[in-house]
């Protein structure tokens, strides 16, 4: 798709292009975007109009997440407590997109600092689905999802920290990629849990993430974590003949609902029709990955979200009294419930005496749970699977029920915490609502859930539906 925009653009005018979506994007309902970069984006296009250059996203907008930084675009992870942030400098994919000549449209809502599965923890109120608007889109880079399934932006980032990107490209439609750990810089992702989290595309079509992926991965040396080698991933290869695809026993049965399972069969029974072969396997440590999960990511929460007192940036509410009261005026006000939920518990599970007991004791397990997919990846090439148990869900089911949004993210979260790559791909529908295939890769293996994936796109129609409700 966004190869057939570049022609488009090139043939046609990119100012008029995203005129059209400036206005789309005024009359929509889905509240997906937070703030346009109105100006400098057509700006930008009428540039491109005049001479388009060579980048290899030359023309082509994109929307971004919240919590990825904008040079000059305020960058408040839907949370009061950054409300107003203007950072001075881009996060390092931005820089990328920027040199390849992508045009930044604006910010995209999302769950308050990435914090969970529906896009509703946001300080500026829930995102849409584009599908059925009574619904969530996912979360929490839900916003960016829905924009891109209700045709508001081509293309978009997200960040993924225990199935952020993979949750909405599920939900809302559409392809999401969660890249190896180490794959995608860091640089400029405003830390949630930064030892589970990449950025990762949202897009129409398998080969716009394989275009996206070329463009933002890679090394950088201001994210330590951040893998040697650049990789490329177009074009695809074609055909899944002598692929061998595990299926985890544990992501089927109980809990996951009756139409995702179908319809997820269904997408393995293709892709055998198309040459590939499968064949059981176990990922026996998945019943454990949820709490070691959230015990992990909220003791890395409490710590990343120390900093922000309002002292150097973000929310500095009336008059300024003795340290303590200042601080715990700001944090206050500046964070929202689910936010302080798990600040809370990240402390305590964090704190002298409980170390052991909880957060060593998760380290142990993420440990045990990475072996599962090492395991499995002796026999296999890939692994398939639901993405989501459950197609969305509506807005305010879950939200007064924490436990139950933690239970959603059972298939994600094993991904990061083993840190290897998957995609979630729509591979058809209950109802109305769409269902999301994820296929898991070995670490750096990208290509080969990308071919999959693109070839399962190939044979069957589910990318091409479109909403109608928007
Ligand atoms: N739903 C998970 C959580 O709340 C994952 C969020 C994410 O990937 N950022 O932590």
């Amino acid at each position: 798709m966004l190869m057939e925009l570049k022609e488009q653009l090139l043939s046609g005018s990119a100012e008029e292009y995203l005129s059209k979506l400036f206005l789309k994007i005024e009359r929509s309902s889905l509240n997906g975007f937070t703030s346009l970069a109105r100006e400098s984006a057509l700006q930008q296009a009428r540039e491109f109009d005049k001479n388009p250059g060579k980048g290899r996203l030359a023309g082509v907008p994109i929307a971004i997440k919240e919590c990825i930084s904008t040079k000059g675009i305020e960058t408040n992870c839907s949370s009061n407590i950054l409300r107003g942030y203007i950072p001075p400098y881009d996060a390092h994919v931005i820089q990328q997109l920027k040199a390849e000549g992508a045009i930044i449209m604006g910010k995209t809502n999302m769950d308050e600092f990435a914090m969970g599965s529906s896009t509703e923890t946001s300080c500026f109120g829930p995102t849409r689905n584009p599908w059925d608007h009574d619904r969530v889109p996912g979360g929490s880079s839900g916003g960016s999802a829905a924009v891109v399934a209700g045709g508001e932006a081509p293309c978009a980032l997200g960040s993924d920290t225990g199935g952020s990107v993979r949750c909405p490209a599920s939900f809302c439609g559409i392809v999401g990629l969660k890249p190896t750990y180490g794959l995608v810089s860091r640089f400029g992702l405003i830390a949630y849990a930064n030892s589970l989290e990449q950025i990762g595309p949202l897009t129409r079509t398998v080969e716009d993430t394989a275009l996206l992926m070329e463009v933002i991965a890679g090394h950088d040396e201001r994210d330590t974590t951040s893998a040697e080698g650049k990789k490329s991933y177009l074009p695809i290869k074609e055909g899944v003949g002598g692929l061998k695809i595990g299926i985890p026993r544990e992501y089927f049965g109980e809990g996951v609902s009756k139409e995702v399972e179908r319809a997820v069969w269904d997408a393995i029974n293709t892709l055998e029709g198309l040459g590939a072969t499968w064949k059981e396997v176990s990922l026996p440590h998945t019943k454990n990955a949820l709490a070691a999960y959230y015990v992990i990511a909220m003791s890395e929460a409490s710590s990343n979200l120390a900093r922000f007192d309002g002292l150097r940036y973000g929310l500095r509410p009336g008059e300024d009294k003795d340290w303590h009261t200042t601080f715990s005026d700001i944090r206050a006000k500046g964070f929202g419930p689910e936010t302080k939920r798990r600040i809370l518990l990240g402390t305590y599970a964090l704190s002298a005496g409980y170390y052991g007991r909880y957060y060593l004791k998760a380290l142990k397990v993420r440990t045990l749970i990475k072996e599962d997919f090492l395991r499995a990846f002796k026999d296999v090439d890939l692994l398939a699977g639901p993405t989501m148990p459950i197609p969305a869900f509506r807005i305010g089911e879950r939200i007064n029920d924490p436990l139950s949004l933690y239970l959603a993210d059972v298939f994600t979260v094993p991904i990061n915490l083993a840190g290897v790559p998957a995609i979630s791909v729509p591979c058809g529908f209950a109802g109305h609502l769409p269902v999301g295939l994820q296929l898991i890769g070995r670490h750096f293996d990208e290509a080969t859930i990308l071919q999959a994936a693109h070839t399962f796109e190939k044979a069957t129609p589910f990318h091409e539906r479109m909403p109608e409700v928007v």
